[in-house]
C-alpha cells in the first residue's frame, strides 16, 4: 500500500544460518523480530516497527519424481511464487497453474492458505519448514498442523501468528491436466477461445493470467494489497435470509454446507466499485470492487478511515460484516 512508518532495522535473509544470526542479534539487542516474504499482503503502522524487519530471501526448487507422474517439491519461502508457478507448468504439473500471477513469495501461500480458480495451496502442500522463534529450532510442520481453513492458517491467527518464520513449502503436484467445470471466467475465456486440445496447465496458467491482468491492478504501478476483503463464508440461515432479500445474489456452496458470497458484489451493490475518495486519498479499484487502491493516501490511518466506510455500508445493506485479507503489522 505505500503507507505506515519506517521500521528501525531490516535485513535480508538468506539462509537458515543468515535467519539464526539475525534472530539472535535482534534478542541480543532486547529488540522484537517480524519476517515478511514479498510483502504484498501486509500494510504498516504509522508508527513504524521499533524492531527488526527480516525479509525472506532463501530460495530453491528442488523436484523429486515419485513415480506414476508424482513430483515431490521442496521449495525456498523467498522464491518469488509466480516463477515457481511457471516452473511447474513447464513440467506439465498440475496443482497449481490456477494460483498464477498472485503477488508474493513461495513461503506467503500457506500463511492465508492461497486460493483461486478452485485450487487452494492446502490441497498440494504436504508440509512446510519453519524457524520456531519460541523453541528455537528449525521444524517440520505436516499439513494437518497448519490449521488450514478458507484463507486461513495456524499462522496467521492467535496463538501461533508471528511465532513461525517459514524456511521452505514442500508441495506434491502431478504430471496431468486440470478437470473442469471450471469457474465462470475460465469457462467465458475458453468459449470466446475455442480450441481443439483439453486444457493444459501451461493454458490455464496462460487464461488466468489474462482473466487476472484485465481487471487487476499492477502492485508495482498502482499500489495495493489485492483483494482487501475475504469472501464471506456464510451458513445455510444467513445464506438463506441473503438470497430472500437479493434474489440475484452470487451464492455458492463451499466446505461443510457453508456458502460463499463474493464480497466484490457486496461492495459494488452499495455502490463504492470505482469509488475515489477525496477525503482520504483511497479508492476501489474501478473493474474490481474488492482492491483497495492508494491513490494519494498520506498514511495508514487514511487505509482504515477508508476500510471503514466500506465496512459500515456493506454491514447496514446486508447485516455482514467483512473480514479483511491482508495483515497489520506489525
Ligand atoms: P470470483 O472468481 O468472482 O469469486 C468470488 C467468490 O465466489 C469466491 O468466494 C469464489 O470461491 C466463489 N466462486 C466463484 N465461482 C465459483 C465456482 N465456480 N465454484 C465455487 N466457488 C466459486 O472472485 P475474484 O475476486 O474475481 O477472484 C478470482 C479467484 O481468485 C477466486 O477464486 C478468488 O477466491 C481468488 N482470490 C484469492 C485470493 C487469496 O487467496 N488471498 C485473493 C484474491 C482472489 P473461491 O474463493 O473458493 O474461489
Amino acid at each position: 500500500m505505500r503507507l505506515g512508518g519506517p521500521a528501525d532495522h531490516l535485513v535480508d535473509i538468506h539462509s537458515r544460518q543468515e535467519l539464526i544470526e539475525a534472530f539472535n542479534w535482534a534478542k541480543d539487542q532486547g529488540l522484537p523480530a517480524i519476517m515478511i516474504g514479498g510483502g504484498s499482503n501486509i500494510y504498516w503502522r504509522d508508527e513504524g516497527f521499533r524492531g527488526l524487519v527480516m525479509v525472506n530471501k532463501i530460495l530453491g526448487y528442488e523436484d523429486t519424481a515419485l513415480g506414476h507422474g508424482k513430483h515431490s517439491l521442496r521449495i525456498g519461502a523467498g522464491e518469488i511464487w509466480d516463477k515457481v508457478v511457471a516452473r511447474t507448468v513447464q513440467t506439465g504439473l498440475t496443482g497449481i497453474e490456477g494460483l498464477s500471477l498472485i503477488p508474493g513469495t513461495a513461503g506467503g501461500t500457506p500463511v492465508q492458505n492461497v486460493g483461486a480458480y478452485g485450487q487452494r495451496i492446502s490441497r498440494v502442500l504436504t508440509e512446510l519448514e519453519a524457524f520456531d522463534c519460541q523453541t528455537q529450532q528449525f521444524v517440520t510442520i505436516p499439513n494437518a498442523d497448519c490449521a488450514f481453513g478458507y484463507r486461513e492458517s495456524r499462522f496467521k491467527s492467535a496463538p501461533d501468528q508471528g511465532r513461525f518464520f517459514i524456511t521452505s513449502i514442500t508441495l506434491r503436484l502431478k504430471i496431468g491436466n486440470p478437470a473442469p467445470p471450471f469457474y465462470d471466467a475460465v469457462q467465458v475465456y475458453l468459449e470466446a477461445h475455442p480450441a481443439d486440445t483439453v486444457v493444459t496447465p501451461m493454458m490455464l496458467r496462460d487464461i488466468v493470467i489474462q482473466i487476472r491482468q484485465s481487471k487487476l491492478p499492477d502492485p508495482a504501478l498502482v499500489a495495493n494489497n489485492g483483494s482487501f476483503f475475504a469472501n464471506p463464508v456464510l451458513d445455510t440461515a444467513n445464506a438463506q435470509r441473503l438470497q430472500a432479500n437479493f434474489p440475484d445474489i452470487p451464492c455458492f456452496p463451499g466446505d461443510d454446507g457453508m456458502y460463499k458470497v463474493p464480497a466484490a458484489w457486496l461492495i459494488e451493490q452499495v455502490g463504492l466499485k470505482g469509488f475515489h475518495d477525496p477525503e482520504t486519498g483511497m479508492a476501489t479499484w474501478d473493474k474490481h470492487a474488492l482492491v483497495l487502491v492508494n491513490e494519494h493516501a498520506k498514511s495508514t490511518s487514511d487505509l482504515l478511515r477508508f476500510k471503514q466506510k466500506i465496512l459500515d455500508a456493506v454491514a447496514a445493506k446486508f447485516d455482514i460484516t467483512l473480514v479483511q485479507e491482508p495483515e497489520q503489522l506489525p
